[in-house]
C-alpha cells in the first residue's frame, strides 16, 4: 500500500535524538534494562516485550521501564533500587566493565562532518548529560552538536516538546528537521510542531507497527538508517529545481 508522501520542507538545521538514530544501543541500554530486571526477577524479559513498551508511548525513561517490568512480574522493588541497579550495569562498578561499552555509532565516517559543513547540528535526547557526554566524546570526539538538550535541561522530558521548545527559540525562523526511532519522538515533534522523520532499523522488533505510528503522529518519512539522510536532502533538491 502506498501514501501519500508530503513535500519535504527545506531544512535550515538538523537535530537528532541519540538512542536508535546515532548510537546503536541494542546491546548497552536494552541489554540493560533485561539485565536489571533479572537481577530483581531472576526472569528474562524479551526484547519484543521492551519494544512493545516503547511502540506504545510514554516509556522512554528506561528506569521507569525497568521498575514497571519488574512489578509486573510479581516484585516489588524501590524506584531508587532499581535506578542503582540499572547505573550499576550500564555505567560499570570500577571492575565489571557496564554495557556502556558495548554501545557501536550508526553514522559513516564523514557523513554529520560533511553536514556540518552547510547545517547546525544538534541533539535531543532522553539521556542525562554524562550518558551524552561519554558518547560523543567516545565516537566523534571532533564534532560540535549545538544545541546538546538532555534529561538535565527540560522539566518536561519527552514526549512533551520542551525541548524542541528551546531548540526553536534558538532558531527563530528556521526550519529543523528532527530525526527519532521512538513514539515518544514523535510526539515531541508534533506537539512542536517541528517536522519530523522516523528512523526503523530493518531488523527492529515489530518494526512494521513502529512504522505506521510514526506515520501516524506525523512523520514526513520513515528510514531504515541515518545514512539514508543524503537520500531526503535530494529529494528536496529535486522539489526545488
Ligand atoms: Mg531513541
Amino acid at each position: 500500500m502506498s501514501r501519500a508522501q508530503p513535500l519535504l520542507p527545506n531544512p535550515d538545521v538538523f537535530i537528532f535524538d541519540m538512542d536508535g538514530v546515532l548510537a546503536e544501543v541494542t546491546a548497552s541500554y536494552r541489554e540493560t534494562i533485561v539485565s536489571t530486571v533479572r537481577h530483581f526477577t531472576g526472569r528474562s524479559v524479551t526484547n519484543e516485550t521492551i519494544q512493545a513498551f516503547k511502540n506504545a508511548g510514554g516509556w522512554n525513561n528506561d528506569w521507569e521501564l525497568s521498575h514497571r517490568l519488574i512489578a509486573d512480574l510479581g516484585h516489588q522493588v524501590t524506584y531508587q533500587a532499581v535506578v542503582d541497579a540499572f547505573n550499576r550495569i550500564f555505567l560499570g562498578d570500577g571492575s565489571t566493565p557496564g554495557l556502556i561499552d558495548r554501545e557501536s555509532w550508526i553514522p559513516k565516517p564523514g557523513l554529520l562532518e560533511t553536514l556540518a559543513e552547510t547545517y547546525p547540528l544538534g541533539i535531543f535526547t532522553g539521556r542525562l548529560r554524562y550518558e551524552l557526554d561519554v558518547t560523543l566524546a567516545r565516537f566523534v570526539p571532533d564534532l560540535r552538536f549545538h544545541p546538546t538538550i538532555t534529561a538535565d535541561d527540560v522539566v518536561r522530558p519527552k514526549p512533551a516538546p520542551d525541548g524542541l521548545h528551546t531548540i526553536q527559540r534558538l532558531f527563530p525562523r528556521k526550519t529543523i528537521w528532527y530525526f527519532g526511532d521512538t513514539v515518544d519522538d514523535a510526539r515531541s515533534a508534533r506537539d512542536a510542531s517541528v517536522p519530523f522523520f522516523g528512523v526503523a532499523s530493518p531488523d527492529s522488533l515489530r518494526r512494521d507497527e513502529l512504522v505506521s505510528r510514526l506515520h501516524e503522529y506525523g512523520a514526513l518519512r520513515v528510514i531504515a538508517n541515518i545514512n539514508e539522510i543524503g537520500c531526503l536532502l535530494k529529494e528536496t533538491e529535486a522539489s526545488v529545481a
